[in-house]
């Protein structure tokens, strides 16, 4: 199938001959049915001018090109009460957040400022980058790091929280930057960013962590990096073979849509499967620009999703999300996840109660397309990672019956079958390849009797209450779990709480039988997998 950008469709369209109205079809030379007469057409219609954001007077005189050379953009941000007071009225809590010291950093794009109405202080646009004085007020629970993102980095920049996949963190510049940015503590600071002998380090660790089968790029803005620097850490990451999948998080489609040119998005399709994540927080940013951008992008064959952030004041209402959504899936970029805002220094004013999180999504399931639905997330403070929350639906269950709720509120019943045979399945799955989460088998592996309990740290300490060892408490035997399939039960396999352990670094298998840590379980078909835990040599 041919695939055209939007351009080269306008194009395409101008130069089709004009037909004539209403009649739904080309006119046919050989028709005897008598046509309406055409004006001549010795000139070829002109193609129509590409649809753009009306450009504020400040800017009028710039020819196309500049504006249209990302370059240009970036050398041409405001971030100063006098270069913003020429687009826009501030308010004097504008001019208070612009002049103090120890501010988060301001940059704006022209193109991004051009979207920002001049005398609307709430405009949605103008408070995600104008900063305001109480942007620096301290908050009860406020932390630099909230998501323990720098205790979680084996090597500066990379986090690896979960089992399979790791952030890689390339750079601390953005095209504009956001208020709420989680990473306030580094980004925005060129004196914060990493070198290459860092790269080298986050490669390195890489290369020798097997078990990591995705890495998510991101900042910073891994887009604002030099073209020939992402190059080359895409090319380093594809050449490490069990990286399967590489993902970039990136604002710059939405600040500055002009650096998503047709040579750019020719150097990304070389690293495909490469993924997308977007950041869009009201509709009000999704303009012919960006359309076009993500039209680039989505004929490279990079799929697109949009993570945003629940901001009050500015999206924190069912009909901004769901014209949100809907203009979303329109440009083929599917909404990811919506983020209750993190408890970082700066976003105090921006967060809204989890509530209102809950009340949005249940605005959106069954009123629109699931497919058009974010999953609805809390990142965890400490460091826990993304904690799904969602209306609850299931209302309540009995052995075989479960009663559940749709959107309208109607109440059904779900029979459940009474000879269901979870078992069945043993001989498939054996198949299929297991990855093993040394530590991290979690709430899952507690289902699947990989472990038999997750304590918290100093559990047992504090229940031995400084205690003597006597004879009812000096065997480990009567702790031990019994297992119908005789397997031996070992106690050892769930090593007793340590301090940063939560007592749940057991590998029994599903079958009770105990899986050394790193390794994939030996299928019958002699295929394994080696996945050894974060950190190993191996
Ligand atoms: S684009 Fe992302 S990293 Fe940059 S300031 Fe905004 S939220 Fe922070």
């Amino acid at each position: 199938m041919e695939h055209r950008t939007i351009k080269q469709q306008e194009e395409a369209l101008a130069a089709e001959p004009a037909e004539p109205p209403g009649s739904g079809r080309a006119p046919d030379s050989t028709s005897t049915i008598p046509q309406p007469s055409l004006p001549p057409t010795t000139e070829p219609t002109p193609a129509p001018p590409q649809a753009r954001t009306p450009r504020p007077a400040l800017w009028a005189d710039v020819p196309d090109e500049q504006w249209d050379d990302w370059r240009w953009q970036l050398a041409h941000r405001l971030n100063s009460v006098e270069e913003l007071a020429q687009l826009i009225h501030l308010t004097p809590e504008e001019i208070e957040g612009l002049t103090a010291e120890n501010k988060f950093r301001v940059d704006i794009t022209p193109y991004f400022a051009s979207l920002i109405d001049p005398d609307d202080p709430r405009c949605p646009i103008r408070r995600q980058v104008i900063p305001l004085g109480r942007e620096l007020q301290a908050f009860e629970g406020m932390m630099e790091d909230s998501l323990a993102e720098d205790k979680h980095s084996p090597v500066p920049g990379l986090v690896h929280r979960y089992p399979d996949r790791v952030l890689m963190l390339v750079t601390t510049q953005c095209a504009s930057y956001c208020r709420y940015c989680t990473r306030s503590r580094i980004v925005g600071n060129p004196g914060a960013n990493f070198s290459r002998a860092e790269f080298e380090l986050q490669l390195d660790y890489l290369r020798r962590t097997p078990q990591v089968r995705d890495v998510l790029l991101s900042g910073g803005d891994p887009l604002t990096l030099a073209p020939k620097t992402l190059e080359y850490i895409l090319s380093s990451l594809r050449a490490i073979e069990h990286i399967e999948i590489i993902r970039i998080g990136s604002r710059v489609p939405v600040f500055l849509p002009q650096r998503i040119t047709d040579e750019f998005v020719d150097m990304l399709k070389q690293y495909h499967p490469l993924w997308m994540n977007i950041h869009v927080n009201h509709p009000k940013e999704i303009t012919p620009e960006l359309s076009r951008a993500l039209d680039k992008l989505a004929f490279a064959g990079v799929p697109l999703g949009n993570q945003s952030v629940l901001l009050a004041g500015i999206n924190d209402s069912v009909n901004i999300q769901r014209e949100l959504v809907h203009k979303l899936v329109r440009n083929r970029v599917r909404p990811y996840y919506l983020y209750q805002c993190d408890l970082v220094k700066g976003a105090g004013h921006f967060r809204t109660t989890i509530a209102k999180g809950i009340e949005i999504i249940e605005g959106l399931r069954g009123h629109t397309s699931g497919y058009a639905i974010p999953t609805y997330v809390v990142d965890a403070p400490g460091g826990g990672g993304k904690i799904p929350v969602m209306p609850q639906y299931l209302i309540s269950q009995a052995p075989g019956r479960v009663v559940l709720r749709n959107y309208e509120g109607y109440i059904t019943t779900y029979d459940e079958p009474l000879d269901y045979d979870p078992h069945a399945i043993d001989h498939l799955d054996r198949q299929a390849a297991e990855r093993l989460e040394p530590g991290q088998v979690g709430v899952a592996g507690l289902l699947t009797g990989k472990i038999p309990f997750i304590k918290p740290e100093g559990f047992d300490e504090i229940h031995r209450r400084n205690g003597i060892q006597h004879r009812l408490n000096n065997s480990e035997a009567k702790w031990q779990r019994f297992h119908m399939d005789g397997a031996p039960s070992d106690p050892s396999a769930v090593p007793p709480a340590s301090p940063g352990s939560n007592g749940a670094n057991g590998t029994r298998a599903a079958n009770g039988r105990k899986q050394p840590n790193g390794h994939a379980r030996k299928k019958p078909n002699g295929s394994s997998k080696t996945t050894p835990p974060a950190g190993s040599n191996e």
